[in-house]
C-alpha cells in the first residue's frame, strides 16, 4: 500500500447521530475519522453530516470554524452525504422556522414536516436505488423537501415525495440510512463517488 492515498470518510461529530454513521460506514468497509475541527476535515476526502438538531449543529459549525471549511470542502468537489439534519444544513433554503444553512444543494426544506418525535416512522421507498430492492426508510422528525432546483436530481421517492436527492457527488436524505441493517443509500454513495 506504500504511496497509496487511502480514501478516508469523515463523519461530522459535533452533535447527533454520528456514532451510528461511523459504525455503518465501517461495516461497509470505509476508513472513517470523526471530524470536530477544520484540521480533522483536512485529513478526509469525503464527509457525512449526521442527523441530530440542525440549529445546534449550525451554532457548533460556526464556533469550530467548520462552517466555512465545509463550504470550501464541498466547493472543491469532495463528496458530502447529509442525513436528515445534515440535509437541512446542506439545503439552500430552510423554513419552519427559517434558519441559515451551508447552501450546497438547491433545495428548500421544511423542518419537522413529517411530524414530531412521536410521529417517527419506518416505511419502504416507492422505487429502488440502482439494481437494489426498495430501500427501508427510517424517518425521525424528518424534514420535507418542498422545492427542488433544476440542478438537483431525485434518487428516491416515498409517497411521491423526494427523500434522497443529489447534485453530483453531494447527496442528501431526509431518512436515516445508518439505522437500517442494509444502508443502501450510503453504500451507493460510497461506490458512485469513489475517486
Ligand atoms: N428535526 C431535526 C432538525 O430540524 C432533524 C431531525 C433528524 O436529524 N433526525 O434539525
Amino acid at each position: 500500500m506504500a504511496g497509496e492515498l487511502k480514501e478516508k470518510v469523515g463523519v461530522l461529530a459535533l452533535q447527533g447521530g454520528f456514532a451510528a454513521h461511523v459504525s455503518a460506514l465501517r461495516a461497509l468497509g470505509a476508513v472513517v475519522r470523526e471530524v470536530r475541527t477544520p484540521d480533522d476535515l483536512a485529513c478526509v476526502t469525503r464527509l457525512v453530516l449526521p442527523g441530530g438538531e440542525s440549529s445546534t449543529q449550525l451554532k457548533l459549525l460556526h464556533s469550530t470554524g467548520l462552517y466555512m471549511a465545509i463550504k470550501d470542502f464541498a466547493a472543491a468537489g469532495y463528496p458530502l452525504f447529509g442525513t436528515c439534519a445534515g440535509a437541512i444544513l446542506m439545503a439552500r433554503d430552510v423554513r419552519d422556522p427559517e434558519q441559515d444553512s451551508l447552501n450546497i444543494l438547491d433545495i428548500e426544506v421544511s423542518r419537522n414536516a413529517w411530524g414530531r418525535q412521536v410521529n417517527s416512522f419506518e416505511a419502504d421507498s416507492d422505487g429502488t436505488l440502482g439494481d437494489r430492492g426498495r430501500s427501508h426508510l427510517v424517518f425521525i422528525r424528518a424534514p420535507r423537501i418542498c422545492r427542488i432546483g433544476s440542478s438537483v436530481e431525485v434518487l428516491l421517492h416515498y409517497h411521491d415525495e423526494a427523500v434522497l436527492v443529489r447534485k453530483g457527488v453531494h447527496w442528501a436524505s431526509t431518512f436515516h440510512p445508518e439505522l437500517t441493517s442494509d444502508p443502501v443509500a450510503l453504500k451507493v454513495w460510497l461506490q458512485k463517488t469513489k475517486s
